[in-house]
């Protein structure tokens, strides 16, 4: 049993590991003093610990208005400081300790229990031991070692432990010395099919299967969907509106419920001691058979106030698993078809670890687990299924996306190896030339940052080694030039050049631009352009095919259509990829194809952090055009609350008689893209009152393409004043008249996303606005979004937004390869920087890893590479 002040410590340090963003417990430090001084008092022994409660008390309250994150650091390493003592008492609190009569100092009398929370948890033995094992948090812990004193603290008995989760500073390591073929041979195990397992009969197998689960190993990878931590659960009287949470209590009364369009509800009451929540569930009547009054349940959602109750609507839900409670207060929770049930599917998975996940044989060299201060592979796996603190967790993760990190950097490093072997076609333009093409083709000057790009480029072009490039450039910092430049070097060579774009407004607007430029051309033998999109008809496309096949068309542009069977070039030189995001590797790889090794060249508006950049394309080289062309007007961008809508609405009206167009976008609110679509369907409705008298569109991710396509097409001719719209992903096209966008939920989005809304606007001379109106104001959304007011640096804002929510929000699981990756949003700066290192080191000591410490090592990657042949 930890004592209060083990507890606050473990979590003090957990907040300061998280950012010191209070989010260290659910519902932040000033309401867990609350319950942690009822717990504390009751333990205290001393006049100095109350003494020490009451200021920590005071420190926690204040902790939430402490506007810094080195403040607020501060902060919680003082308090650490006073728990262990070696920070004195301050005056203030000293000298009421000094003030104290005799009669006083006596302990007061406990007060009375507090009412016990319905959930039946004790801690298990073993943790107990492991408890004890790792306390010792310092030899001057004076007061605390005092507190923690198991004699003197015996009378002792706390109603609920609120942790008892351990320390745990550097991960374990405690590999076996087994021979390489022992360890192959138990690894080969797990390649056995499910059914294997004892108890797994056909029947039960099969709704593996429905997971993909078809292997033993394949059930050891399976990494729970998320963790309930019993140890920080809320209390019903806790919650607060918005918030989505995990709660248990008892159900206390159900109903089915007819609703007024003849739907037919599920409507139960949760208690759990401390207050009541009302849950509905809509249209799921039959959970009357299944859902008991009496029975304890595990709910999940978003807590709303309706007629001042608390309420849960279709929430995730299921029975409590006292079970798997007293042995592990952090539960996994899976992803599960109808056919499993939570409760046995963790016990499965509970046997599955225990039993096999020691077999697993690690790849990585011991040296190099302990250079990098990795876990042991067979001690994270099981931690990632079970993990004894959140702690433990942490370790076991870095673990497993290290690997994930090294590998496939190691896969795409042994590619390009391969790729590059072949030759390539090299490709010159004199310099006189270029300068004349730039003065005659572009009616601006190219950048400083356009003209590098392009030198780096031409540099590749030289070589006999095909290039391989990432062009990384914000919104509207000139990628299309440098483009277009790279496709008439190719056709300057007497060879072909394709670029592909993701959407076929975007190519158009591509194929137009190019159109344009070559009136100007000023050589006498012009390119022969040509526009592929998936609405040609069959005429047309064939006389493509054969323009193509013969060498009549130079340069074509196009979208997934360039890379179908059948279209043959007669030799391309120069791939460009647009919006490279947009496409998987596999669609990368088809477009080579189409040539005998021409010079790639991947451009990217979205602004990826270099180090992150360099490892999920290890094989690219990276090009940064990090310059604006001269003369954009700053986007003025400002946070408003939702109360200043009607002023917003008016500010966009303005704008749109100023002849104008606006975005508005609606955040993805549910994980659910069929709900997102209705809610997004309700705003443009709500949108298209307000604008009543303007053309209101909507655009959003269940549309078909083609309609989106269509839609899109319709705003950039200025059709609809207002599109409204979730995935502005899709709108990569230009529309230079839109001046403003407003962004609804603006929280709740990362910043390299808020940059691509913002980075809609501002293209054209207008001057234009970006609103941000959350819904919702935490430290951290504060944050970033004062971050989003006051840079326009896109690269500036990935870093942050990496440094404060993960890569998640920053590459999409398309670019870093059929989730290779899992676990995005743990994936920090550091560990890439450390797996980068580690990658190198490893590539340039064994670029075959055909050493014996690296075999296992080899196969994995090799898994990869198969996996993905057509990567880089
Ligand atoms: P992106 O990098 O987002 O693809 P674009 O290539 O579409 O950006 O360029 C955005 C706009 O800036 C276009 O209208 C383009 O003509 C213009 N532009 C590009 N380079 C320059 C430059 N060096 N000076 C002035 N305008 C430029
Ligand atoms: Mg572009």
């Amino acid at each position: 049993m930890p004592s209060a002040l083990e507890s606050l410590v473990k979590i003090l340090k957990l907040e300061q590991q998280k950012a010191c963003q209070d989010t260290a417990v659910i519902g932040g430090l000033k309401a867990f003093s609350e319950t942690w001084k009822d717990q504390a008092v009751q333990q205290a022994k001393r006049p100095e610990h109350y003494i020490l409660i009451d200021e920590l008390v005071d420190l926690l309250h204040e902790y939430e208005s402490i506007p810094t994150f080195d403040e607020r650091y501060k902060s919680i390493s003082y308090m650490l400081d006073r728990i262990m003592g070696r920070e004195p008492a301050p005056e203030k609190y000293a000298a009421r300790l000094a003030s104290l009569t005799i009669e006083e100092k006596k302990p007061a009398p406990p007060p009375p229990a507090p009412k016990p929370r319905p959930e039946p948890v004790s801690p298990s033995p073993q943790q107990h031991q492991h408890h004890h094992a790792s306390s010792s948090v310092g030899s001057d812990a004076a007061l605390k070692k005092d507190w923690d004193d198991p004699e003197v603290n015996s009378h002792y008995k706390a109603p609920t432990p609120v942790t008892t989760a351990s320390r745990l500073l550097r991960p374990p390591r405690e590999r076996r010395e087994i021979s390489l073929d022992e360890a192959l041979r138990n690894d080969k195990d797990l390649d056995q099919v499910i059914s294997h397992i004892k108890g797994i009969g056909p029947k039960l197998a099969e709704s593996f299967h429905a997971l993909d689960l078809y292997t033993i190993r394949d059930a050891l990878n399976y990494l729970p969907r998320r963790y309930d931590d019993y140890t920080r659960m809320l209390k019903i009287s806790e919650l607060k509106p918005f918030e989505t949470v995990t709660v248990i209590g008892t159900v206390v009364f159900t109903q089915t419920r007819v609703s007024k369009n003849n739907r037919q509800d599920f409507f139960m009451t949760v208690e759990d001691g401390t207050g009541r929540l009302a849950v509905t569930f809509f249209n799921q009547y039959w959970l009357m058979s299944k859902i008991r009054k009496g029975s304890q349940i595990s709910l999940r959602g978003k807590v709303t106030i309706f007629r001042d109750m608390l309420q849960m609507s279709n929430p995730e839900w299921e029975a409590l698993d006292l079970d798997n409670l007293k042995e592990n207060q952090i539960v996994p929770v899976y992803r599960l078809t109808e056919s499993l049930k939570p409760r046995s599917f963790r016990r499965w998975m509970k046997q599955i670890v225990t039993d096999w996940a020691d077999k697993l044989v690690d790849p990585l060299p011991l040296a190099m687990l302990e250079r990098a201060e990795l876990a042991d592979l067979n001690w994270a796996v099981k931690q990632l299924h079970f993990p004894l603190s959140m702690e433990h967790l942490g370790h076991a993760r870095r673990r497993y996306i290290f690997d994930q990190l090294l590998t496939l950097q190691l896969a795409i490093l042994g590619n390009r190896r391969e790729w590059q072997a072949q030759a390539a076609i090299p490709l010159m333009i004199e310099a006189a030339d270029l300068q004349t093409f730039k003065e005659a083709v572009f009616d601006f000057e190219l950048t400083s940052a356009q003209n590098r790009v392009v030198s780096e480029i031409l540099g590749d072009f030289e070589k006999s080694i095909p290039m391989n490039r990432l062009i990384q450039g914000d919104v509207g910092s000139g990628k299309t030039a440098v483009a277009l430049i790279a496709l008439v070097v190719a056709f300057m060579n007497q060879k072909q050049a394709a670029m592909m774009a993701p959407t076929s407004i975007l190519a158009e607007q591509h194929y137009r631009n190019l159109e344009k430029m070559l009136l100007n051309y000023p050589f006498e033998d012009k390119p022969r352009i040509a526009l592929l999109t998936g609405s040609l008809n069959n005429a047309e496309r064939q006389a493509i095919y054969e323009g193509l096949a013969s060498g009549e068309i130079d340069i074509v542009v196009g979208t997934h259509a360039l890379i179908q069977e059948g279209l043959v070039f007669k030799q391309l030189a120069v791939a460009v990829i647009d919006e490279q995001h947009r496409f998987g590797v596999e669609q990368r790889g088809a477009l080579r194809g189409k040539g005998t090794n021409p010079h790639l060249l991947v451009m990217t508006a979205t602004p990826i952090p270099r180090t992150l950049a360099l490892t999920i394309h290890a094989d690219l080289d990276l090009s940064v055009i990090d310059e604006k062309p001269p003369g954009r007007k700053a986007i003025r961008t400002k946070i408003y609350s939702p109360a200043d809508r009607e002023v917003l609405c008016d500010a966009i009206r303005r704008e749109i008689y100023a002849g104008r167009q606006a975005f508005i976008v609606h955040p993805l609110v549910e994980a659910s893209e069929g709900i997102d679509a209705r809610s997004a369907i309700e705003a443009y409705e709500e949108f298209q009152q307000v604008f009543y008298q303007q053309r209101v569109c909507l655009l959003h991710g269940r549309m078909a393409s083609t309609e989106k396509d269509e839609i899109m097409a319709a705003f950039a001719n200025h059709k609809y004043d207002v599109m409204v719209t979730t995935s502005v992903a899709e709108v990569g096209v230009d529309v230079p008249n839109a001046s403003v966008v407003m962004i609804e939920g603006a929280n709740r989005f990362g910043l390299a996303q808020l940059h691509q809304f913002r980075g809609r606007v501002g293209r054209g001379e207008h001057q234009s606005y970006c609103f941000l109106i959350p819904d919702q104001m935490t430290v951290e959304s504060t944050q970033r979004l004062q971050a989003m007011e006051k840079t326009e640096d896109g690269f500036e804002l990935a870093d942050l937004d990496w440094k404060m929510r993960g890569a998640g929000d920053l590459i999409g699981q398309k670019q870093s390869g059929r989730s290779i990756i899992q676990l995005m949003d743990e994936v920090l700066p550091d560990l890439v920087e450390l797996s980068r290192q580690e990658a190198l080191t490893l590539y340039a000591e064994d670029p075959d890893l055909v050493m014996e410490q690296h075999s296992i090592l080899a196969r994995r990657v090799d898994e990869i590479r198969q996996d993905q042949s057509d990567m880089s």
